[in-house]
């Protein structure tokens, strides 16, 4: 059931980010994340086994291997075949600018998933990405991925609505360039007012696209868990693993945080250029008057 590597070929044509878990990442929340991963990654030779067999076990139950899913061990020795191959079986109707940049963030995000620094679920094309023997654990965080997209409509819905988090650019576009509202509110547009509603809640519109991420992201552990109780996982490993789970959620909750407080803070700047702009070109009138 773990494919490990003799059918090296992989065709990603399908495949799309959002990669998961971005534990590689600095900060804080990250770091805490990092020593929970790092214990994971740790753990005795005998522990690694056991894990192995729940991820066996626990993928069998899921169901997932009747809806498509694949794991493949990524591993340090053949990751570059994987690379290579799946070069080869991607479509040759990709664009060759788009297949370049699609290429290179892939082997970037494989290369970590073979040192066993993350794992993903590879949604589209069914593949569930992580090295078996260093992060084998977090396999199961990642079925339950698989679980969300082929679940039910609410679940599915969460999943497609982690997109929301692309218009963050758009909200912090229209808060640095919209104007302060200086004028009288009920003669203006509705698309002013909107605007304006935009501007002044930058930092709250940026928080609620992430939503959908934290959602998905818990959905997947509770998904996980649940499968991991029914496992030969003893109860310390499975404390270990729901811990790690929990702290590595912390680290999509920090990065909410950190993004929606820099727009609104960008936005604030942006005003307090405009106000000193405005300032000047005032005085130099009244110099020349
Ligand atoms: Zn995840």
């Amino acid at each position: 059931m773990v494919d490990v590597g003799k059918k090296y070929g992989f065709d990603f044509s399908k495949f799309k980010p959002p990669f998961c878990e971005p534990i590689q990442h600095k900060g804080f929340f990250n770091g805490i994340a990092n020593i929970t991963i790092t214990r994971l990654q740790n753990l005795s030779q005998q522990n690694r086994d056991i894990f192995k067999t729940a991820v066996e076990d626990c993928f069998q139950r899921s169901g997932l291997a009747k809806k498509g899913f694949k794991i493949i061990n990524v591993t340090p020795e053949n990751v570059e075949k994987i690379i290579e191959n799946s070069k080869k079986a991607a479509q040759s109707t990709m664009n060759p600018f788009k297949k370049r940049r699609f290429f290179k963030r892939l082997t970037r995000d494989l290369h970590v998933i073979s040192y066993g620094r993350q794992a993903t679920c590879a949604i589209k094309d069914k593949y569930i990405l992580v090295n078996m023997e260093n992060l084998g654990a977090a396999a199961i965080h990642e079925m339950g991925h698989g679980l969300n997209v082929s679940g039910n409509i609410v679940t599915r819905g969460i999943f497609r609505a982690r997109a929301l988090r692309k218009l963050v650019p758009f909200i912090l576009g229209i808060g640095i360039l919209v104007p302060k509202n200086k004028g009288n509110e009920e003669t203006q547009s509705k698309l002013k007012k909107a605007g304006t509603f935009v501007k002044n809640n930058a930092g709250k519109i940026t928080f609620a696209t992430f939503i959908p991420t934290l959602l998905d992201e818990a959905l997947a552990s509770i998904q996980g868990a649940k499968l991991a109780k029914g496992s030969p996982l003893p109860k310390n490993l499975l404390k270990q693993l729901n811990r790690t789970n929990v702290l590595a959620w912390t680290t999509y909750l920090s990065s909410a945080l950190i993004i929606s407080t820099g727009v609104s803070l960008a936005v604030k700047a942006g005003d307090k250029i405009r106000d000193f702009i405005a300032h000047k070109r005032e005085k130099k009138l009244q110099g020349k008057a």
